[in-house]
């Protein structure tokens, strides 16, 4: 690894000061603000608006065990558990599960509107989920979240939301950190904090097509990578199984939600064949990486990249009622969900490793917490199981906040000026950033091989030999900068796991 270069003097920027500073403006960030108390000077900054998040774009809602359908903790704990391979931390899954309720009565209280009727929740049913359990808002729960957590944050007086900001690195010394370094309007500035938390959300933008929001692409990893915090499971991915296939050359790919198949809707190939019967008991509701590689397998034996959902048996007034949104994006692209079954194939979607974190948001520097999806709290082990990530954000959220509370009061304000900067910004990758997701989603794939992999590797290695020095520091180089550290830890940790595995089995 090249040695980082200080560019600047934090000294020469302008300076702001706060006690907590918060990168991302999604759930994660949102709902932990709201969880601290008002006495205590919160900043948010975001380098898109809030609509601009993977949160805003969540559909089917958020997991929770309800005393419906003879549903239990202690069921919900196993389903996460088998979905995430065996490889979930139990203690970390232990605090989600028990901790689910408590935080979808926070969110109410916050002012978000589930669908329930006279007994309760009204509940949606996803995959691997032995029962149905998923706490929903139509079809666009991260929405209806969004839009109710953001508008409160907006009115409290000990929170300032700053969109349209892009945050260059963390600010660390000693292992400590001290706050973050902004471009703000093309400025170099300082944000100095007590407490600083990273709520970055995923990678899917490492991707050609994914389902994420613009401008999800590692950024707080990349920024923990260079001060050299821990990172875990990097090479966890997960591809979404059922992303609406057309095959225009958008980067955003619509999501046709789980919940969907939770209703019923049935997978066949091109044939008219189904095929998920022969490859899991639970069929089109297997565990997510199940059904999709399943897909890609049809797709390879097939002249169609897609295969296809029907949904048919519904009438159209049910659907639109039940899926608005989903049956209007549809519609937009000529299909009536009704009457034609809709193309979908399998697409970048979540993250299951990142910053490794205790189980109350600590991350390996001082001072330093993350949450969301840019974080590993172990819960979703090698595989998430549909609907836990909100919760992941909420129940994690709360207890940063609350960790927060028992320790700033204490803390004496005596690092206010120390400024060691981490950021590698003076490098110009030579390569432009659709030509390396390209590589991502060609080399390292549902079916990727070790010689896949390596092949990235060089490319990747390639890429960043090639980069040139410069000394203008814009949002769109660092990016780069970023994709590419984020992307060598993944291959670095797929290797590694590949590796292991194969002199394991020797
Ligand atoms: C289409 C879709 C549907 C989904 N449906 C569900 C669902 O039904 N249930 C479920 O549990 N999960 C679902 N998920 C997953 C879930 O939505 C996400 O994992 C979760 O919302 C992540 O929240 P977050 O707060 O960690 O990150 P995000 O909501 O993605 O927010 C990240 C924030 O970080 C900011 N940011 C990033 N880099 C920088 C930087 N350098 N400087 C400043 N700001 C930065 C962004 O601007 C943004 O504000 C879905 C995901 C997608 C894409």
């Amino acid at each position: 690894m090249r040695e980082y270069i200080i560019p600047f003097d934090t000294n020469n920027t302008p300076k702001e000061y706060t006690d907590v500073v918060i990168v991302g403006c999604g759930i994660a960030g949102l709902y932990t603000a709201l969880m601290l108390p008002s006495d205590i000077d919160v900043t948010i900054v975001a380098k898109e608006p809030y609509k601009e998040t993977n949160s805003y774009l969540a559909q089917g809602g958020i997991a929770a065990p309800c005393d419906k359908f003879n549903d239990t903790k202690e069921m919900f704990f196993n389903d996460t558990m088998v979905c995430g391979r065996g490889e979930s931390d139990t203690e970390a899954v232990n605090i989600l599960v028990n901790e689910a309720m408590d935080n979808i009565i926070q969110l109410e209280k916050l002012g978000v509107k589930f669908d329930k009727d006279d007994n309760g929740f009204l509940l949606g049913k996803e995959g691997a989920h032995s029962v149905s359990r998923i706490v929903r808002s139509g079809d666009s729960t991260g929405k209806s979240v969004m839009e109710a957590l953001y508008h409160l944050a907006k009115s409290r007086e000990n929170i300032n939301i700053r969109e349209n900001i892009f945050v260059i690195d963390i600010l660390t010394y000693a292992n400590k950190s001290t706050g973050i370094l902004i471009l703000d309007d093309g400025r170099v500035k300082s944000i100095f904090s007590k407490y600083t938390i990273i709520n970055t959300g995923g990678i899917g933008n490492l991707f050609e097509q994914t389902t994420n929001a613009k401008g999800i692409n590692g950024d707080g990893i990349a920024m923990i990578l260079r001060a050299n915090g821990i990172v875990r499971n990097m090479s966890y991915l997960q591809f979404h199984p059922t992303v609406f296939y057309n095959n225009s050359s958008l980067k955003q790919s619509f999501l046709i939600s789980e919940a969907v198949r939770g209703e019923g809707a049935l997978l066949y190939n091109e044939r008219g064949e189904r095929f998920m019967e022969k490859v899991h008991p639970m069929k089109e509701l297997a565990p997510r990486d199940i059904v999709s590689l399943a897909i890609m397998q049809q797709i390879k034996k097939q002249i169609t990249p897609c295969v296809y959902l029907d949904i048919t048996h519904w009438n159209e007034e049910a659907l639109k009622l039940r899926f608005p949104t989903i049956f209007g994006f549809c519609q937009r692209n000529n299909i009536n969900m009704a009457e034609n079954l809709v193309p979908v194939a399998p697409r970048m979607h979540y993250f299951m490793g990142g910053i490794k974190v205790d189980i109350n948001g600590k991350t390996s520097i001082k001072n330093l917490y993350a949450c969301g999806e840019c974080s590993c709290t172990g819960v979703h082990g090698k595989n998430r199981l549909a609907s836990n990530s909100l919760l992941e954000a909420i129940v994690f959220g709360r207890r940063i906040a609350r960790n927060i509370k028992e320790n700033i009061y204490d803390i004496i304000d005596n690092d206010k000026d120390i400024r060691i900067v981490n950021v590698d910004s003076s490098y110009k990758i030579m390569e432009d950033e659709h030509t390396i997701a390209k590589w991502m989603g060609q080399y390292f794939g549902i079916d990727r091989t070790i010689a896949k992999v390596k092949q990235l590797e060089n490319k990747i290695n390639k890429a960043y030999c090639n980069a040139k020095k410069t000394n203008i520091i814009c949002r769109e180089e660092i990016e780069k900068v970023n994709m590419i550290s984020v992307i060598k830890a993944i291959i670095n940790d797929d290797l590694n796991k590949k590796i292991t595995k194969k002199t394991n089995l020797n």
